[in-house]
């Protein structure tokens, strides 16, 4: 039987619209709406429209968003200079600096500039202080993707407590936060990652499976066991015709679109997996609406906060 599609459009809407009232009441004891800044460094076309769409869902939600630009070749004084500034800022309620950064500011500047965004505007969940009180299931901003897949499930009432919750991935922002609120969820949780033997065996286990890997359609159907609810996490562009002719085999629809654009998004999660599952989130529209939805929410939290 073909598995429930979990519309994370629709999801993501119906947060958004929540936030309305809210943003009004704080724009009544504020005088101002909810302020968020984002920083786009350099000119990854990804990040661009990543931060297009975060742009105009905060305006269209009645929020106040502002762009910083620096150019690739800026350096780091100039990145910290940018998120100085808005830490001192009254009328900024959150920062966000879009991820990656120009792999010239080296290694370890983006978690230099993560550390550098006060606390209480780290809408994001990036810093080690939100990390931190994420894992002590304490209040604070949880990462934005992690806590959206939370909200999807919840609002799919797809029952955590008690379930065993499979995380593929152990990354700072995605898995590692992933299995931290599935815990507090009442989940009993695996992490697994790059180094686990036998993959399959331990995602088969999985009662709900997240996968947040960056590999195009790696979970196939063999790593899942029939009733399992599955999350797509990763968003892959292939841009590879045999590889996209591959994984949309059984997926016309998906094909035109490559032939069309020459390239296309392809989730973590093969289509096929949808023949298995009982519940899956679509790549596009499942989790990415989420993400953005959670961001506004964050930064309307953290603008509540300031008018308290
Ligand atoms: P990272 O590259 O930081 O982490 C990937 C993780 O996957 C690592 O922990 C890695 O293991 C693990 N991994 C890699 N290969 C394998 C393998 N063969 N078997 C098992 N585990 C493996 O990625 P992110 O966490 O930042 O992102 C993951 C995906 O989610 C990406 O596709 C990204 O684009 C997407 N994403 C989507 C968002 C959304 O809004 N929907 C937001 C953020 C990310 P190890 O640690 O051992 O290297």
């Amino acid at each position: 039987m073909a598995a429930r599609i979990i519309d994370g459009k629709a999801i993501s809407q119906a947060i958004r619209d929540e936030l309305k009232d809210r943003i009004s009441q704080v724009k009544a004891s504020l005088g101002r709406p909810p302020g968020l800044v984002i920083l786009l460094v350099g000119d990854d076309p990804a990040s661009q429209v990543y931060v297009r769409s975060k742009l105009k869902t905060g305006e269209d939600a009645g929020m106040k968003v502002t762009l910083e630009t620096l150019p690739s070749s800026a350096s780091l004084e100039q990145v910290l200079e940018v998120v100085n500034r808005y830490n001192a800022d009254d009328a900024c309620d959150g920062i966000l600096v879009q991820s990656p950064l120009p792999k010239a500011l080296g290694h370890a500047a983006e978690q230099q500039v993560f550390d550098a965004i006060h606390p209480s505007k780290d809408v994001d969940g990036f810093s080690p202080i939100s990390a931190g009180l994420v894992a002590q299931n304490r209040s604070g901003f949880a990462p934005c993707t992690p806590a959206g897949v939370i909200e999807m499930l919840q609002r799919s009432d797809i029952e955590m407590a008690g379930k065993h919750a499979v995380v593929v991935g152990r990354s700072d922002i995605v898995g590692k936060p992933m299995a931290m609120l599935l815990l507090h969820q009442n989940a009993t949780v695996t992490i697994c990652h790059s180094r686990t033997p036998d993959l399959a065996a331990m995602t088969r286990q999985a009662d709900i499976l997240v996968a947040a890997i960056g590999r195009p359609a790696m979970i196939t159907a063999e790593h899942v066991s029939p009733g399992t609810v599955v999350v797509d996490v990763g968003i892959n562009s292939v841009t590879d015709a045999a590889q996209a002719a591959q994984i949309f085999e059984n997926h016309p629809n998906r094909m035109a679109v490559f032939e069309k654009r020459g390239s296309v998004l392809v989730g973590d999660v093969h289509p096929d997996v949808a023949n298995v599952a009982a519940a899956i989130t679509p790549v596009p529209g499942g989790v990415g609406p989420l993400t953005i939805a959670m961001l506004m929410a964050n930064t309307v939290k953290s603008a509540e906060g300031r008018s308290q």
